[in-house]
């Protein structure tokens, strides 16, 4: 369906903004100039941009921020996850969207994860003829980046 970004974000705001304030983790969503519509599928991007936030909430500690921010660059829709969390090391983002794959698991404050959210978001990019890409930000943190088209391709 045809839906607003921001509607999306603050959706995804509304369900982690508790536990965000518990653990100490300030979450901010950025705003942008114009609207944002993408034709999405509206479950599973909600599902997508919240493991997103899920992990940046698990690996950030008390007095570090999760920044949601959403642009446009032309017809491709941007959705940007940023935590100052404790990063990814580099010899390990290759893997990061491989099912089952964890880091090491005593990195994050929450146990028994599976180690298939960041699986689950690519192949719900891929639906979306988008794509999912991780960079990391320098013992600052994390940054996850979305991209999907505006309009389904036919
Ligand atoms: P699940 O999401 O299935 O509960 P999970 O969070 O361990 O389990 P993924 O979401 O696929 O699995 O993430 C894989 C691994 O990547 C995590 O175990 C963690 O080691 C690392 N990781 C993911 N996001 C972050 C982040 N924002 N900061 C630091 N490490 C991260
Ligand atoms: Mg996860």
């Amino acid at each position: 369906e045809n839906m607003n970004i921001s509607e999306l974000l603050t959706t995804v705001r509304d369900y982690y903004e508790a536990s965000a304030t518990d653990a100490g983790i300030s979450f901010v969503v950025k705003e942008w100039a114009h609207p944002l519509n993408a034709e999405l599928d509206r479950s599973l991007m909600l599902r997508a941009v919240s493991n997103l936030v899920s992990n940046a909430i698990a690996h950030t500690l008390p007095g570090g921020t999760v920044t949601l921010a959403a642009t446009n660059e032309d017809a491709v829709i941007r959705i940007e996850i940023s935590d100052t969390g404790v990063g990814i090391p580099a010899e390990a983002i290759p893997s990061v969207f491989d099912r089952f794959f964890r880091v090491d698991p005593s990195r994050s404050k929450i146990s028994g994860s599976t180690g298939l959210g960041l699986a689950i978001v690519q192949s719900i990019l891929a639906l979306h003829g988008g794509s999912a890409e991780i960079t990391n930000q320098l013992g600052h943190g994390t940054r996850v980046t979305l991209r999907m088209p505006v309009l389904a391709m036919r």
